[in-house]
């Protein structure tokens, strides 16, 4: 009989977390058990806690998500804190799991704490060729620092740790908060009101940033495949094609068309845009899953607009 594995997710409560446990029930596996963590368990910024918590659930296995997560105006403000929070909470759930045996943990980083200045696409071997975008460079160093820990940890504690590093993912459970979620929980939140009010949709920035958009389910799947299959201790990025990356204005229109918008588009350009494109090389993946297939993203979007208008009263806005 296969080993028991005890699948403890961090940030199990949030957009990427819910991708997972969608893919896990539909791809079920009976030496598998997941448990997925929240806040309210834990709060992985106290050791203690985070201690108490791998105590109890005794994981073999980690897939570790829980960060101080924002868009670019939410990161804009409080960059100080994004590095403080994200470094505390990696720091303690490494350290720990290392303590108590678990032998694989995959961690989370992402496209945008990719230098400012690079060539593109960009790649796995690029995340600490030079600063990351000044928007965000608290999230960014922090999340850098998960891959020279894992390093560390491989090397001296014989280990198992590695990380995916995703593009801009959406989907359910979001945070579609207009100050402080992401692009396209926020393009979703607008349309939604302005179908329902009746006014012109005003999209931030000129539209023409570049974007590759990764659906939470999508992702879920292949976060499954990386505990599951991925050997390597080296990130691998997990993102739809270059060919796939779209304008801001594009995805508007995908978001219109998921709610049967009709109304006018205005461009706010007093906001910032962020870097213009941040476009990723999916090629690694690609060469270990050369026929997965992505959520076509009008279907991907139609059903995030469904589950929000479903659950307008409980999502986070
Ligand atoms: P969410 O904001 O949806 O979820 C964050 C999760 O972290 C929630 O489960 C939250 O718990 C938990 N959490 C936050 N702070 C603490 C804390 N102090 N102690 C314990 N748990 C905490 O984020 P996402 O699902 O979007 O992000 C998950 C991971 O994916 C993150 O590491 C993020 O950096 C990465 N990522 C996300 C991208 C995106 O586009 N969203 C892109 C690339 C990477 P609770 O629900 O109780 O608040």
């Amino acid at each position: 009989m296969a080993t028991q594995k005890r699948i403890l997710v961090t940030g199990g409560s949030g957009l990427v977390g819910q991708g997972i446990k969608a893919a896990s029930e539909a791809d079920k596996r009976s030496d598998e058990e997941f448990i997925y963590l929240c806040s309210k368990d834990a709060d992985l910024t106290d050791r203690e806690a985070t201690k108490a918590v791998f105590k109890k659930h005794q994981p073999t296995h980690v897939i570790h998500l829980a960060a101080k997560v924002g868009g670019l105006y939410g990161n804009m403000r409080a960059n100080l804190q994004f590095f403080r929070i994200n470094s505390a909470i990696n720091d303690n759930i490494l350290s720990v799991a290392q303590e108590m045996g678990v032998k694989k943990v995959v961690s989370c980083l992402s496209t945008c704490i990719f230098p400012n200045e690079t060539t593109y696409p960009i790649d796995e071997t690029m995340i600490h060729n030079g600063p990351p975008h000044d928007s965000n460079y608290g999230y960014s160093y922090a999340k850098r620092m998960i891959d020279v820990m894992n390093k560390g940890f491989n090397q001296q504690y014989d280990t198992e740790f590695t990380a995916v590093v995703p593009t801009n993912v959406f989907g359910p459970f979001d945070n579609f908060n207009l100050e402080e979620g992401h692009v396209m929980p926020g393009l979703i939140h607008k349309v939604y009101k302005c179908k329902e009010n009746n006014t012109p949709l005003t999209v931030w920035g000129t539209g023409r940033a570049r974007r590759q958009f990764i659906y939470s389910k999508d992702l879920g799947r292949l976060f499954l495949w990386v505990l599951r299959e991925y050997k390597e201790t080296e990130p691998i990025i997990l993102s739809v094609g270059e060919e796939d990356e779209i304008s801001i204005k594009e995805a508007a229109e995908f978001v219109a068309k998921g709610f049967d918008f009709k109304g006018d588009f205005v461009y706010d350009t007093t906001r910032s845009d962020g870097q213009y494109k941040k476009t990723a090389s999916n090629a690694k993946l690609r060469k270990y899953l050369p026929d997965f297939k992505f959520t076509p993203m009008d279907q991907a979007i139609r059903e995030t607009c469904e589950w929000f208008t479903a659950n307008y009263s409980t999502a986070r806005i």
